[in-house]
């Protein structure tokens, strides 16, 4: 049973819930939910640990237990890998490469970063002639609700608990419902690195009308920063917005990759083909438009069905699998909806757009097929809406400005990837883009001190480095006149 941690104790409580495996659909755990209450005593313990234990260590002091913590990620390892696979099916080989290894860099990158971050310092001129010196100073937030999805559980989870907690906040956390197992272990193991009780807290529990909803809303939380879908990110501004709590935002997208007829033809199919299907497409930068230059468009679009077909779907352990199932059944109701929507739609597929034929158990589980469309128009609702699934549409274009004009007709703006070998197009297209990241010759390559974040509905704010220390912190002006 995985249960809450509240103020350095783990809880039970009354209302439960099951999670079902997405890859046999068996039952992984029993969670326990954070009803009202509880959600209450994890804000009144994160305010205590801020007046008290946790408020009052030294810089140095903190950084040292975010090490720790990232230690005790990689001493149970195994563990986590395990946990992330269970609940996401997810293939092991990409949760030990990319999840967890991020999972304690995130600790790390932070606990670092708070102690090398200067603040501003101005010499301001005054009639006297003796001037006043100005600077900045940095203080926490306060109580900041951190509220996650499932597609990139302790990942998305660490990236923002890490700089909250190094910029001296104290944390209540919500993981997705979901993927309640590797938050849970996280907990485990920030118990054991002795925080002190409240700083950190994990309630487990549903969005509206449950544990997410009452921590947003609480009137205790100072801030709030979220991973989600735009909807979710709305109806959280809403709750928000009485006691005008800080928000930083990571929504939905629909990204493009635009692939130039003298792109390297094999990197740029292999790049694409991952930007398409890692994580089973469930990846916020995965690319769900892919805009092709007309002289290679008819080979490009084979070779991409290609690489969909070639992909081995399967039980996450095997170290065959290329890609595991969809999160959950439901989701993968609403993937194989859009995939009817894009055939009513009149679009051609070139692989794929079904439920593959597996053997028990995995025949019980939420996988779907990797599915490359083409033939849709652009304003039909595949093109324009974010599917999050292993599947994309791909069409041509003919001249730059078309480009950039296509990958801009969004009300999203997430992510983009730009392939070819001519650095002056690179450019000039990258910094057109209406988007927060933009990758060229490569996708999800990431360093973690660069500002990461979307515009229009993919976001608000930018994480990462400095930015996501400006979000967790104030910073008060004192003027002293000299
Ligand atoms: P979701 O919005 O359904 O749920 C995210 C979290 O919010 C869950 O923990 C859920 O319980 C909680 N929640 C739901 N309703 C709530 C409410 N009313 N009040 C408070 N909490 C609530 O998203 P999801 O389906 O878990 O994740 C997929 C979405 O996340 C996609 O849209 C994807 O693009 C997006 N995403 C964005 C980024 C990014 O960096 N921009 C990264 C990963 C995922």
């Amino acid at each position: 049973m995985l249960g809450n941690y509240v103020d350095g104790e783990f809880v039970t409580s009354e209302r439960r819930f099951d999670k079902l495996s997405p890859v046999d659909g068996s039952r992984v755990a029993v969670v326990c939910e954070a009803d009202r209450a509880l959600v209450d005593r994890a804000v009144a313990a994160a305010r205590r640990a801020i007046r008290g234990d946790w408020g009052r260590l030294a810089m140095a002091e903190r950084a040292a237990l975010l090490h720790k913590v990232a230690d005790g990620i990689e001493r149970r390892f195994d563990e986590f890998v395990a946990a992330e696979v269970a609940d996401t099916g997810k293939p092991a080989a990409q949760a030990r490469t990319l999840d967890i290894p991020r999972g304690a860099a995130n600790f790390r990158i932070f606990a670092d970063l708070v102690r090398n971050v200067p603040t501003e310092s101005f010499h301001t001129d005054t009639a006297d002639g003796a001037g006043a010196l100005n600077y900045a100073v940095r203080h926490p937030l306060g109580v900041v609700g951190v509220i996650v999805p499932w597609n990139l559980p302790l990942l998305l989870m660490t990236w923002k608990v890490a700089p909250a907690l190094a910029a001296g906040n104290a944390v209540v956390a919500k993981p997705s419902e979901e993927t309640p197992s590797s938050a849970s272990l996280l907990a485990e193991v920030i118990h054991e690195a002795a925080l002190p009780p409240g700083a950190f807290n994990l309630l487990h529990g549903y969005g509206p009308d449950s544990t997410g909803e009452f921590l947003t809303s609480h009137p205790g939380i100072d801030a709030i920063t979220f991973t989600g879908e735009t909807s979710t990110g709305s109806a959280i501004m809403r709750a928000a917005a009485p006691d005008v709590k800080a928000v930083s935002f990571e929504l939905g997208g629909k990204n493009a990759a635009i692939v130039f007829a003298d792109a390297d033809f094999d990197s740029t199919v292999d790049g694409v083909s991952r930007a398409v299907f890692a994580n089973c497409g469930q990846v916020c930068l995965c690319a769900e438009r892919i805009y092709v230059q007309r002289p290679i468009f008819e080979r490009f679009v084979v070779a991409l069905g290609g690489k969909a077909k070639a992909l081995r779907i399967g039980d996450p352990h095997a170290a065959t699998t290329d890609m595991g199932p969809l999160i959950s059944r439901v989701h993968r109701e609403k993937v194989l909806s859009y995939y009817q929507l894009a055939r009513e739609e009149g679009g051609h597929f070139v692989a794929g757009g079904g439920v593959p034929e597996l053997c028990s158990p995995l025949d019980e589980g939420a996988y779907v097929e990797p599915t490359v469309i083409t033939g849709l128009a652009e304003s039909a609702r595949c093109v324009k809406e974010e599917i999050f699934g292993p599947v994309c549409h791909v069409a041509p274009f003919d001249t730059i400005e078309q480009a950039v004009a296509l990958v801009n007709d969004s009300r999203y703006g997430l992510a983009a990837s730009i392939w070819t070998r001519d650095l002056r197009t690179a450019h000039h297209v990258a910094q057109r883009l209406e988007v927060g990241i933009v990758w060229v010759n490569t996708w999800f390559l990431r360093d973690l001190r660069t500002p990461f974040g979307g515009v229009k509905l993919s976001g608000i704010g930018r994480e990462g480095g400095v930015h996501s220390l400006d979000f967790y912190s104030e910073l008060t002006n004192v003027c002293v006149k000299l």
